[in-house]
């Protein structure tokens, strides 16, 4: 028993050719908002199954509603044990409210999640709404990203070959030119996945770096981080270079916090140049992370250094970048790169020497949220 679907069900889940064979599917459960019931205190929720995946190399996580005998497949569940289709009836009294989870970001850098952590429990869930609250306890809905289960992937490691028995391939190569430095993913039956790419050594160039990400064999979490802006929070978000563009969830909120403390930060001397924060990427759809070794399940994020923007002194440069790195302290990063010796990024405060490869970019993760034991406003 799977969900309570029959076995004629399951078939047609798997004979279901809509999403490319590339990438993994999963199955989704899309929980229909009305059809909350409750019998005797108990909800019952009513969910149409459908899968998700990719189309091809599009970065996006799509879903598809796979149809049995020419409809889409519903099951219902409660207490998470799930009923047959067929079998439940349909005549429970509806009732309203929101199972939603949500990431309430306070000002002071705490981080209270309104379900449980490893949201395996979580109904309805297939997105994460995050929410920022400001000192004097004012809501701001800032975003609300899509939840994507994906194998957990071990760091990286360079390896000096691709051996035989790749299934699969993902073509990075339409990217190159936009700065993407991964070329091709070489997928294995177990899991595991090898990136082929161009990646900077100790300031020497490689066109052919292969770092291996091995499937530890469990699931993880990760969400999709597009760019935005958010006026109300003076919030601009862009990406450079990249299409790393998913991200642990903890890694998610503590940017967040981070990119308000950025838009109430002023210059001094006061400016009139933007404070944007362009980001060069956390991980890809599927955990691996290429050129990074460390960001696998989208476990860090990279900003470009302020260093680059005109208008600036080179401590106005600086304060900006600290303000980045105090931010992402602040919010739980353990471990925030920067680049070594006499680089500009060296007089950064709090963040360490993460040698020459972080000339380029400052490196945030090892993310620890802290909920401060705040109740909900
Ligand atoms: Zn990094």
């Amino acid at each position: 028993m799977f969900l309570g679907l029959t076995v004629a069900q399951v078939a047609s889940l798997k004979t279901d050719n809509q999403l490319s064979n590339l990438h993994h599917r999963f199955i989704h459960l899309q929980a229909d908002p009305v059809s909350l019931s409750s019998d005797g205190g108990h909800q019952y929720f009513r969910y149409t199954v459908q899968l998700q995946g990719m189309l091809n190399n599009n970065a996006n996580p799509t879903r598809v509603t796979p149809l049995h005998l020419g409809n889409p497949i519903e099951v219902y569940s409660r207490d998470n044990q799930f009923f047959s289709s067929e079998d439940f009836s349909a005549t429970e009294t509806v009732t309203g409210g929101q199972n939603r989870i949500e990431f309430h970001i306070f000002h002071d850098g705490c981080v209270k999640i309104t379900d449980n952590k490893d949201l395996a429990l979580a109904h309805g869930a297939e997105q994460i709404h995050y929410v920022y609250f400001t000192a004097a306890l004012v809501r701001h809905d800032i975003r609300s990203m899509d939840i994507v289960m994906i194998n957990k992937m071990g760091n990286g490691a360079t390896v000096m070959n691709v051996p035989a028995g790749h299934t699969s391939t993902i073509d990075y190569t339409p990217f190159n030119p936009i700065g993407v430095d991964a070329k091709t993913s070489y997928i294995y039956p177990n899991g595991d996945v090898i990136t082929n790419g161009k990646k900077t050594v100790n300031d020497v160039v490689n066109q052919n770096h292969k770092i291996k990400y091995k499937n530890t064999g469990k699931k993880t979490f990760v969400v999709h981080l597009e760019a935005f802006n958010f006026a109300a929070l003076s919030v601009d978000f862009t990406y450079s270079g990249t299409r790393r563009f998913y991200c642990r969830p903890e890694v998610a909120a503590a940017f967040i916090g981070t990119l308000v403390d950025v838009g109430a930060f002023v210059d001094t001397p006061a400016s009139t140049v933007a404070f944007d924060v362009v980001s060069t990427g956390s991980c890809v759809e599927d955990g691996t992370s290429f050129p990074s070794v460390k960001h696998n399940n989208g476990n860090a994020i990279d900003t470009l250094y302020q260093n680059g923007v005109a208008g600036l002194t080179n401590g106005q440069r600086l304060a900006r970048d600290q303000t980045i790195v105090d931010g992402m302290h602040r919010y739980g990063a353990q471990e925030i790169l920067r680049g070594p010796n006499n680089h500009y990024s060296a007089a950064l405060t709090t963040a360490t020497n993460g040698g020459a490869l972080h000339k380029s970019h400052l490196h945030s993760g090892e993310i620890t949220l802290n909920d401060c034991n705040r109740t909900l406003p």
